[in-house]
């Protein structure tokens, strides 16, 4: 976690703001007394003490501390942001980013790999009854550089869900968008003789049903390239959406091909 409560006055404060001797620093929900590792090198944080069962900063990366920081950082210079927050207490959820854009209330939530896809579900629905717009965005992935990948749960979902998109972090405020497109296999064509006469298979491509072609568009700008898009709930084959609130690019369709749900 990036903040905490300061004890002696209650404040909100940033770890990197911090010192050591202005503890105890405090968990917002479990109000355990929070150790403050400020380091050479990592990223200066907030760490329950062991054992952990606050569900608060679970799963949290290195990297995943620097993507909000980052994201924080960069929205604190732009003109249209106000009420910038980290990490958000909304009681259901925290936001990794919460702050009205344009006017807009968005919060930002960064995948983590202790989330599954219902409480990404479940955390969507929360923020739609609050009238919040949600972003949900993974981690930089170098996999995605290829032809061939095979996307995770919450990337089938969100996939679904913001009609043919998944947003990545990738530095400052800026976003990669990942449309997967369809994978083509080749079968070989074979010929062989039965009953004195020759047959022949194969020499076709079909679309596999693992693997995608990731597809990247333009990288998007959280504070200028999005806007609210509120969908009814929808469901196919494995993935149900509720009626959500979410936060989507207004980019062009950059792919060809197959319709995509939704839009
Ligand atoms: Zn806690």
């Amino acid at each position: 976690m990036l903040t905490a409560l300061r004890q002696s006055d209650s404040a909100k404060v940033l770890a990197r703001a911090s010192e050591k001797s202005e503890a105890p620093f405090l968990c917002p929900r479990c109000w355990r007394v929070l150790v403050l590792r400020k380091g050479q090198i990592k990223i200066h944080h907030f760490a329950h003490k062991p054992p952990v069962t606050c569900a608060l900063g679970k799963g949290e990366t290195e990297q995943h501390l620097k993507a909000k920081l980052e994201i924080f950082d960069a929205l604190r210079n732009e003109p249209n942001i106000s009420d910038l927050e980290l990490e958000k207490d909304f009681g259901v959820s925290v936001a990794d980013i919460f702050a009205r854009i344009s006017g807009v209330p968005v919060a930002v939530e960064i995948q983590r790999s202790a989330l599954s896809v219902n409480d990404i579900i479940t955390r969507t629905r929360n923020y739609h009854r609050l009238g919040i717009a949600v972003l949900w965005a993974g981690l930089p992935n170098s996999d995605l550089a290829t032809s061939k990948y095979s996307p995770r749960a919450w990337e089938k979902w969100c996939h679904a869900a913001y009609y043919g998109r998944v947003y990545f972090w990738e530095s400052g405020q800026v976003f990669k968008v990942i449309h997967f497109g369809p994978y083509q296999i080749h079968v070989a064509s074979s010929s062989w003789f039965e009953d004195g006469e020759e047959r022949s298979a194969g020499g076709y491509d079909r679309t596999s049903r693992r693997w995608r072609t990731p597809r990247p568009g333009v990288p998007c700008l959280l504070s200028s390239s999005f806007r609210t898009n509120r969908r009814a709930p929808w469901s196919g084959g494995t993935v149900a959406i509720p009626e959500c609130t979410l936060y989507l690019d207004f980019t062009p369709k950059w792919w060809s091909g197959a319709r995509v749900e939704g839009t």
